[in-house]
Formats: C-alpha cells, sequence, structure tokens
C-alpha cells in the first residue's frame, strides 16, 4: 500500500488528527494555507471524488460542518472558510487519495486564492447544456 493518505489513515505515517469515525479521517495540512486549514479524506481509497461510495460522501459534509464549528465558524462573517476538493492535475490534485481541504480565510493573503474567470454566454446557449446535462442525468440519479 503506497498511498500516502492510505498509510496515513493506518498511522503508518504520523498526522495531526482532528477528527475520525469508521468512514472518515481529518487531520492537518503539513502546509497550511492559513493557521487550521484542515484536510479530510473518505477511509476508501479513490483518487477522485466520483469513486467514492457514497456512503463514505456522506460522513464528508457533517464532519467538515464539525471542523469549522471548531475552527471559529459562527452565524456572523468573524470567521470565514473554503472548502475545497480538487480532482485532477488540471485541478491541483497532487495527492492521489480524494481529499476535501477546509481553509480558514482570515484575510487577502492567507488562505485560498481564487482565481474565477466567469464566461458570459446567454439564456440559448444554456438551455442547450440544460437539456444534454439533464438527458446525461437521468441514468446517474
Ligand atoms: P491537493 O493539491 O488538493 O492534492 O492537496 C494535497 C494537500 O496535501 C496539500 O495541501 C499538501 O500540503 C497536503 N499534504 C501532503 N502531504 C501531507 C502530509 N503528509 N500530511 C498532511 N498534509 C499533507
Ligand atoms: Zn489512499
Amino acid at each position: 500500500m503506497s498511498c500516502l493518505f492510505c498509510r496515513i489513515i493506518k498511522g503508518e505515517i504520523p498526522s495531526f488528527k482532528i477528527y475520525e469515525t469508521s468512514k472518515v479521517y481529518a487531520f492537518l495540512d503539513i502546509n497550511p494555507l492559513a493557521e487550521g486549514h484542515t484536510l479530510l479524506i473518505p477511509k476508501f481509497h479513490g483518487a477522485k471524488m466520483h469513486e467514492i461510495p457514497d456512503d463514505y460522501l456522506a460522513e464528508i459534509l457533517p464532519a467538515a460542518r464539525k471542523i469549522a464549528l471548531a475552527l471559529g465558524a459562527t452565524s456572523d462573517d468573524t470567521f470565514q472558510y473554503n472548502v475545497l476538493q480538487n480532482n485532477g492535475a488540471l485541478a491541483h490534485q497532487v495527492v492521489q487519495h480524494v481529499h476535501f481541504h477546509v481553509i480558514p480565510k482570515p484575510n487577502d493573503a492567507e488562505g485560498l486564492g481564487i482565481h474565477w474567470p466567469g464566461k458570459a454566454t446567454d439564456f440559448d446557449a444554456l438551455k442547450k447544456t440544460h437539456e444534454v446535462l439533464l438527458k446525461k442525468m437521468e441514468g446517474k440519479l
């Protein structure tokens, strides 16, 4: 078993554990974008999100919520944060075991920086995309 994060789950490589259930494991990122940057992973090996069974994924967001609360999330903007999950090298994935980043955003300089090149579109183009995607979704639900 050579996967880095599988080895972290097994305790073969040390990590600063934040949270654990039978299905998920969370630990501090070794190169944090901000203090408290946490990685949350399923205890199921798969490189990309769509390879992970639903019962593992179902525990991810409740765990991410607990982590966010522990980091300081409240109902106002005192503590702000991003949840990020990358799939593929182009999409900035480095480690080939699915992981969700919970990243505090304390100020402009720290935390996640986002480049968001939104493109102009129109109703007809969106309608076409909608029709195609809806057809493809039918078999996946
Ligand atoms: P990604 O670019 O989404 O694949 O992110 C991989 C993340 O894993 C990076 O933020 C790394 O800092 C983090 N990372 C790599 N090795 C370790 C490790 N041994 N312990 C904790 N975090 C790690
Ligand atoms: Zn793995």
